[in-house]
C-alpha cells in the first residue's frame, strides 16, 4: 500500500514524501481511513509504530478541508509528557507545510509568555499536556469550545503519572459533539473504562499488542551481582559499535550516578529526569541526537515519547518490576521497521521481574554468559530483605537529618546560594 491510495490531498503527500516516507506503517493504514471518515477510534499501539503520523495526517487533512468557521482551537491533543508534546508538534509541522493548518504546543516548566502569544494568533491544533492547559483555561487565555476533534495520547502513561482527574476536568470541559481518538499502549480495565468514558462507538484497532515486542530487536540479559553492574556496563560500552545508547535507570538518582561514572571514563553522557529543566532536557536530547552524547541516561517518565530516529541500542541499567515497562522501553529501539538491540543488566534481587517478562512477551531472553563479572550472589531472603529495607530507610532519615543541619547552620545552604549568584552574573 502507498499513501495515495489512502486518499490523502496531495499537500499532504507531499510533505510525506519530504520525511522521505514510502510505505504507511500498519497502524496508518488502518486508522487513517477511519478517523477521515470521522469515526471514534481507539488504537492499541506503542511508540515507535508510527502512531503520531496515524492520527496527525487524516486530522490535518480534515482541518484543511474544512471552511475556517471561527478562530478558535478545533483539535486538542492531549499527551503526558512535554517532550512527548514538542515532538507531536514538530511532526504536524512537517506534515502540514503545504497546508494553511496552524498549530501550537503548550506544556509546563517554562514561561507561559511565548505560548500564549501564539495561541493569540490563532491555532487550529493545539497540542498540550494537561498541567499547563488547564492553567491556561482557568486563566481564560484559552477556550475549547470549537473543539471537535479530541486526541488523548498515550492514556496509559496519563494514569501511571495521575492525570487521571485533570483528564476528567478537560473531558467536562470540551464539547460533547465531536470526534475522539485515543491511544494507549497497553488496555488494563481502567484504561477500557476511561476509553468508555471518551468514546462513542469506537472502531478498534490493535497494531502491536503489548506482549509482543517488535521483531526486529535483539534482546540479551546479562545476569551479574548489584555492585558489579557499573563495570559490567562499561565493559559493554568498550564495543564501539554501541556508539549511541539509551539507557534507562530506575531512579533520578540512579540516573545523575551512572552519567557521572561514565563522565569520569569520558564517555560522553547526560541524564534526563524530572529534576532537569525543560532547558536542561531539550539540550540533552539535541546533543544526542547529533552525536554529541554517547549515552543518554533516562528515567522512564522522562524517557516517554522521545523520538530519536535509528536508535539502536536500549540498556535497562535496571530491569523494571512491571513487564509492560519493559516492553515501553525496548521499543525506543528498532523503530519503524529498524533494526534494534536490547540490553539489560540483571542483579539477583530483579530475577523475579526477568521471569515476569519472559511471561508477558511469551520469549526467553538470550543470556550472555561468556562476560567478566558473572552473577555469584543469591536473592536475599526475606528477613534479609526485610533487614535491607530496615538500613536503607534509616541511612535516608541520616542523610536528610544531615542536610537539615547543615542548612539550619547556614552552611550549605548559604554557599550554594552565592555560587549559584556567582554563576548567574
Ligand atoms: P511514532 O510511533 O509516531 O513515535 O513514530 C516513530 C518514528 O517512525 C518516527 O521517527 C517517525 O518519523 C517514523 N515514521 C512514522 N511513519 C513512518 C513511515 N510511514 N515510514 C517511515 N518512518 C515513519
Amino acid at each position: 500500500m502507498t499513501f495515495s491510495e489512502l486518499n490523502l490531498i496531495d499537500p499532504i503527500l507531499k510533505a510525506v514524501a519530504d520525511k522521505k516516507y514510502t510505505t504507511p506503517t500498519p497502524i496508518q493504514e488502518k486508522s487513517i481511513p477511519i478517523v477521515l471518515q470521522g469515526k471514534d477510534m481507539l488504537g492499541c499501539a506503542q511508540t515507535g509504530t508510527g502512531k503520531t503520523a496515524a492520527f496527525s495526517i487524516p486530522i490535518i487533512q480534515l482541518l484543511a478541508n474544512k471552511e475556517r468557521r471561527s478562530k478558535g482551537i478545533q483539535c486538542l491533543i492531549l499527551t503526558p509528557t512535554r517532550e512527548l508534546a514538542i515532538q507531536i508538534e514538530e511532526n504536524i509541522d512537517a506534515y502540514s507545510k503545504y497546508t494553511n493548518i496552524r498549530q501550537a504546543v503548550i506544556f509546563g516548566g517554562v514561561r507561559q509568555g511565548p505560548q500564549v502569544a501564539k495561541l493569540k494568533k490563532g491555532v487550529d491544533i493545539l497540542v498540550a499536556t494537561p498541567g499547563r492547559l488547564l492553567d491556561l483555561i482557568g486563566q481564560r487565555l484559552l477556550s475549547l469550545d470549537d473543539v471537535g476533534i479530541f486526541v488523548l495520547d498515550e492514556a496509559d502513561r496519563m494514569l501511571d503519572m495521575g492525570f487521571i482527574n485533570d483528564i476528567k476536568k478537560v473531558l467536562k470541559i470540551l464539547p460533547t459533539k465531536r470526534q475522539s481518538l485515543f491511544f494507549s499502549a497497553t488496555l488494563p480495565e481502567n484504561i477500557v473504562q476511561l476509553s468508555k468514558s471518551i468514546l462513542n462507538n469506537p472502531v478498534k484497532v490493535e497494531v502491536t499488542p503489548v506482549s509482543s515486542t517488535a521483531e526486529t530487536i535483539q534482546q540479551y540479559i546479562y545476569y551479574t551481582n548489584r555492585d558489579l553492574k557499573k563495570n559490567l556496563l562499561l565493559h559493554i560500552l568498550d564495543n564501539p559499535e554501541i556508539d549511541q545508547v539509551l539507557l534507562f535507570s530506575r531512579t533520578k538518582h540512579g540516573a545523575n550516578r551512572i552519567a557521572r561514572e561514565l563522565d569520569k571514563k569520558r564517555i560522553k553522557s547526560s541524564a534526563i529526569h524530572g529534576d532537569k529543566s525543560q532547558n536542561q532536557r531539550q539540550r540533552a536530547l539535541e546533543d544526542f541526537k547529533n552525536g554529541d552524547l554517547r549515552v543518554l541516561v533516562a528515567t522512564d517518565i522522562a524517557a516517554r515519547g522521545i523520538d530519536i530516529n535509528k536508535l539502536r541500542y536500549v540498556i535497562n541499567y535496571d530491569v523494571p518490576n512491571e513487564p509492560e515497562t519493559y516492553v515501553h522501553r525496548i521499543g525506543r529501539s528498532g523503530r519503524a521497521g529498524e533494526e534494534g538491540v536490547a540490553i539489560s543488566l540483571c542483579e539477583p534481587e530483579e530475577l523475579d521481574y526477568v521471569k515476569d517478562i519472559q511471561k508477558l512477551i511469551n520469549q526467553k531472553i538470550d543470556p550472555i554468559n561468556d562476560h567478566p563479572y558473572p552473577q555469584t550472589d543469591k536473592p536475599m531472603t526475606a528477613a534479609e530483605k526485610k533487614e535491607w529495607n530496615k538500613e536503607k530507610a534509616r541511612r535516608k532519615q541520616e542523610f536528610f537529618a544531615n542536610r537539615k543541619k547543615s542548612r539550619s547552620s547556614g552552611g550549605g545552604g548559604g554557599n550554594r546560594k552565592k555560587a549559584h549568584a556567582r554563576g548567574r552574573r
